[in-house]
């Protein structure tokens, strides 16, 4: 599907949030990242973390490891419309776990459940159990890469509930929901500090959850071209790599193939693409989508193409789902900061990549965004 790369293009700026161990307290929410601190405390030829989130105090690894150890069961979640970084980092830690010997409850959300098409050559995914099946009071929970409750979607009331949360996740904009964060704003995905949680379980990285973690790491660094990327980003992946990885058939999977609805559907949207000063967006429809039986998730790297625009600083991409409502991507190159503008609009993300959910037209929805992109 995606021909080029997908999500999170962040920047340093404000300092990250301390994750806590414990009483769930919030913590400052911010728009911004500083993967520039990952990158100084990187140490070259370091352990396996590679330097990697140092921004976690040691009492929540340990309390983390602690809960993890005492439980016959744990129950895992990523955020809805999973990318390879949320669904990647947790099916890496499902397999960790299951070696350890603990029954393992991993899944997702999404109302209608199914592992994007991008995505099906991962894998473990036979770990995976649909929504309905996950215990309604775990007594321990880990979230991956879910920076609030609601964006686990089906789940989140099963998160409100559970006894333990464990909340794993590099967004700045976490608002702090578990009972014991592990949060890093400086490391480039959730990948990294999942890598990080297997290793301190005293587990070692068979090729699957190798291949996983790498799959998160590739995705949320754009393929190592974002400004997240680090050096501790590159050791990690030369640690993957040498676990016998084909990289370039996870590169192939990830970008380099579609249907060929994907063309077509491509070729609408930018038919009716729109250059407004610095601002370059589309939208694509349902009907657009339908015509080729091309579902929802396959739509999602059009944004990388709309983002390429020399002329504009900030890309808008509508997608409209299967329900009739619009998901919109925003990218950034560093003049605005739709994470900013986004969760005005009750949404999310990082400064330079974030998202949004609108229930009105395209027009309407547009309007609200300029209004806010215009009065920065
Ligand atoms: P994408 O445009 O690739 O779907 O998302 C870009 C970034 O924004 C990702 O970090 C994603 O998690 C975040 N994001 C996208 N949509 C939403 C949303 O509706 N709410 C929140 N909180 N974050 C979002
Ligand atoms: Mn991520």
């Amino acid at each position: 599907m995606t021909p080029d790369v997908r999500d999170e293009t962040l920047r340093p700026s404000a300092g990250p949030s301390q994750g806590a161990a414990g009483g769930g307290a919030a913590r400052p929410a911010s728009q911004d990242r500083d993967p520039e601190r990952a990158g100084v405390s990187a140490q070259a030829g370091g352990g396996p973390a590679g330097g990697a989130a140092k921004a976690i105090p040691e009492p929540a690894w340990d309390r983390a490891l602690d809960l993890i150890r005492g439980a016959d069961e744990v129950a895992l979640a990523c955020h809805i419309s999973p990318d390879g970084d949320a669904l990647g980092s947790m099916l890496a830690a499902a397999k960790a776990l299951k070696a350890m010997g603990k029954r393992v409850v991993a899944s997702f959300g999404d109302r209608r459940f199914a592992v994007p098409r991008l995505l099906r050559f991962l894998p473990a995914q036979d770990l995976l159990t649909v929504p309905s099946a996950f215990p309604s009071e775990p007594e321990v929970m880990i979230t991956f890469d879910s920076s609030t409750l609601d964006r686990l979607g089906l789940l989140a009331v099963n998160a409100a509930k559970a006894r333990e949360v464990i909340v794993i996740d590099h967004h700045a904009s976490n608002d702090g929901f578990g009972t014991v964060s592990l949060i890093d704003p400086g490391v480039a995905a959730t990948a990294v500090l999942t890598e990080e949680l297997i290793r301190r379980l005293g587990v070692p990285l068979d090729r699957d959850m190798a291949t996983l973690l790498y799959v998160g790491l590739v995705t949320d660094t754009g393929s190592f071209r974002h400004s997240s990327t680090t050096p501790a980003a590159h050791e990690m992946a030369a640690r993957l790599v040498a676990a016998g990885l084909r990289t370039d058939e996870i590169a192939r999977e990830l970008w380099d193939r579609s249907p060929f609805g994907y063309l077509k559907v491509l070729g609408a949207a930018l038919e009716r693409v729109v250059l407004e000063d610095d601002l370059v967006w589309t939208y694509v429809t349902h009907t657009d989508r339908a015509a080729y039986g091309l579902p929802y998730d396959e739509v999602e790297g059009i944004i990388d193409v709309i983002r390429r625009t020399d002329e504009a600083d900030v890309a808008v991409v509508l997608k409209q789902d299967d329900d009739g409502v619009w998901q919109v991507s925003t990218r950034s190159k560093g003049g605005a900061d739709v994470g900013a503008i986004c969760t005005a609009l009750g949404g999310g993300g990082h400064a330079y990549a974030a998202g949004f959910t609108s229930h009105d037209s395209v027009e309407v929805t547009m309007d609200r965004f300029r209004e806010l992109l215009r009065k920065r």
